[in-house]
């Protein structure tokens, strides 16, 4: 017996003895700094000469971790090994393998603030967003496990035929290659891999390579209750090379990913291929970029909606899918919601987020995405008007910092107004009239989240059927979706509209055997 799904509560850092629980965490993890760690396939750890460094972006020269750089025998071998574990796994009953997600569950809501103090450094997330992130994670297996239960056997469901007993069962599918991105270090790995595992899958999990750290730790939970060896395999090492072989592999059953437009096309290109020796068609659960959009229309609350877009474009630095990275606001109204967002924008506390849970913005992930972002803002200058930011902030340890960054009077299709810049940039856009701004919401190719502030309800009312967005949110940030209550995935090129911490998720990763027995 179950209690009710309920969803884990966020921490009141602004109470001393949480501050104070958070800063232990963040000690405790620092002292575990400058270890390797292996690749784990089965009962085997397996360390290389050739490894990657983990870094911190706030302080690029600290390194947290080294990892094995994993090659294409690695995921050969590992997909070997999960093959053979799928053998007993699958049979094990569906109440066992949801256990595994209660315990760590429980196990994760004990050690808490390590988890988070680890994202903290590993990918400089700011107490509360890294907090948010621990907090889904243990959604995605509290939830999880009870869907599952509530699936595996869903023969109620069927009508009644005379003389037959009925049984409508919901079964795995075999081996999954489990591929996340870093944005989401905890929460994102966690929701795919568990969602595989419950519904009686094997899995390898093959880390982003700015964030392996959290995602070992996540792997270690699960090993330390016994989850049975080669279940659940850890092959750290390149997506571009060691990930593709994964892919495309004839064993391999189906590919869970979240990550970039461009990787996930790839992806979808290359599982729809099939090798020798494949006796089925892989499934590909694809989860893609976003190019988000708060409407602000003339009724609006203008200071709930300033509010809603400073949060939406630079919660963990504009780095999520779902970031409101455009602001679309009708012309009456433009000028002073922008200096509104502005002003609030200019208050962020920009900083090494392990310094205190007054830093509201830390560094981008990497040098790479550190350069990407400010290619975009030369191209910015280009295309409008430049209001705040646009310079990285030096430090002394040479950190990936950007400002919040935001420009005005941008075209609707221009290039920052169009792709995918993931990083602090916003850009605000003078639309002439509400139908105006809903095209222009609707005039990219993804279609993730949407916030529309209204408070004309034939405006609000006509949002819920033509704002084409996954997750549509009326006057609230178009962030911070919570499981088993927003259900989170988009339209067109944001995905395959998974619909993670949704009651269909796990369909995705089984499939149904339907059996007839004559009396
Ligand atoms: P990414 O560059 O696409 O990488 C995602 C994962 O794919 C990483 O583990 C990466 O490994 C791997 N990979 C790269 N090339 C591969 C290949 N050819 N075959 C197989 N795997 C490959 O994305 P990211 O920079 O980590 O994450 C940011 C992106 O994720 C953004 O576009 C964001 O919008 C999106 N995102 C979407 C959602 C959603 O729910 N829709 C949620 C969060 C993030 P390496 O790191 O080793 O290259
Ligand atoms: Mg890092």
């Amino acid at each position: 017996m179950l209690p009710p799904y309920r969803n884990e509560p966020f921490t009141d850092f602004s109470k001393p003895e949480n501050e104070a629980a958070f800063r232990a965490a963040l000690d405790q993890v620092k002292a575990e700094i400058g270890r390797h760690y292996p690749i784990v396939i089965g009962d085997e750890q397996i360390s290389l000469d050739d490894t990657f460094p983990s870094l911190n972006p706030s302080r690029p020269a600290e390194i947290l971790a080294t990892f094995s750089k994993g090659a294409v025998e690695h995921g050969e071998k590992a997909i070997t090994t999960a093959a053979q574990a799928f053998k007993s796994w699958q049979y094990v009953p569906v109440a066992d393998r949801a256990r595994y997600l209660l315990r760590a569950a429980a196990e994760m809501r004990r050690r808490k603030h390590e988890f988070s103090a680890t994202m903290v450094l590993e990918v400089g997330k700011s107490w509360a967003e890294a907090d948010a992130d621990t907090a889904e994670a243990i959604d995605f297996m509290e939830y999880y496990a009870r869907q599952a239960v509530r699936l595996a056997d869903s023969s109620h469901l069927l009508y009644p035929n005379a003389g037959e007993q009925l049984g409508l069962y919901y079964i795995p599918l075999g081996v999954g290659i489990v591929i996340p991105p870093w944005n989401f270090p905890l929460a994102i790995p966690t929701g795919m891999m568990v969602a595989a595992l419950v519904a009686g899958n094997t899995v390898i999990l093959k880390p982003a390579e700015p964030s392996p750290w959290i995602a070992w730790k996540l792997c270690q939970l699960f090993w330390d209750l016994g989850l049975p060896p080669g279940v659940l395999n850890f092959v750290s090492g390149p997506g571009r090379t060691t990930g593709a072989h994964m892919v495309a592999h004839p064993q391999t059953r189906f590919i869970a990913f979240t990550g970039s437009r461009e990787v996930g096309i790839n992806i979808f290109e290359q599982a729809s291929k099939v090798p020798p020796g494949q006796i089925w068609l892989k499934r590909t659960i694809l989860e893609m970029g976003g190019k988000d959009a708060v409407v602000v229309d003339e009724t609006a609350d203008l200071e709930a909606a300033a509010q809603g877009i400073v949060v939406s474009a630079f919660g963990f630095q504009g780095q999520k899918c779902s970031a409101g990275s455009r602001a679309i606001i009708t012309g009456t109204v433009y000028d002073e919601v922008a200096e509104r967002v502005v002003d609030l924008s200019r208050k962020l506390q920009l900083g090494a987020p392990d310094l205190g849970r007054d830093i509201d913005m830390g560094p981008v992930v990497n040098l790479d995405s550190m350069q990407k972002i400010m290619s975009y803002v030369e191209v910015g200058t280009q295309e409008g008007e430049l209001l705040l930011g646009g310079s990285p902030v030096e430090t002394a340890d040479n950190g990936y910092f950007i400002p919040p960054t935001i420009f005005g009077d941008v075209p609707s299709n221009a290039r920052i107004a169009q792709e995918e810049i993931f990083g602090p940039v916003l850009a605000m856009i003078r639309a002439s009239d509400y139908d105006d701004a809903l095209a222009i919401a609707n005039g990219t190719e993804y279609g993730l989240t949407g916030a529309l502030f209204s408070q004309d309800r034939a405006r609000l009312e006509r949002a819920r059927h033509e704002f084409h967005v996954g997750n549509l949110y009326l006057n609230r940030k178009c962030t911070g979706a919570l499981v088993g209550v927003h259900p989170f995935g988009g339209f067109n090129m944001s995905g395959t509209d998974s619909k993670t911490g949704g009651p269909d998720y796990l369909l995705l990763y089984s499939q149904a055997k339907s059996v007839a027995e004559r009396l």
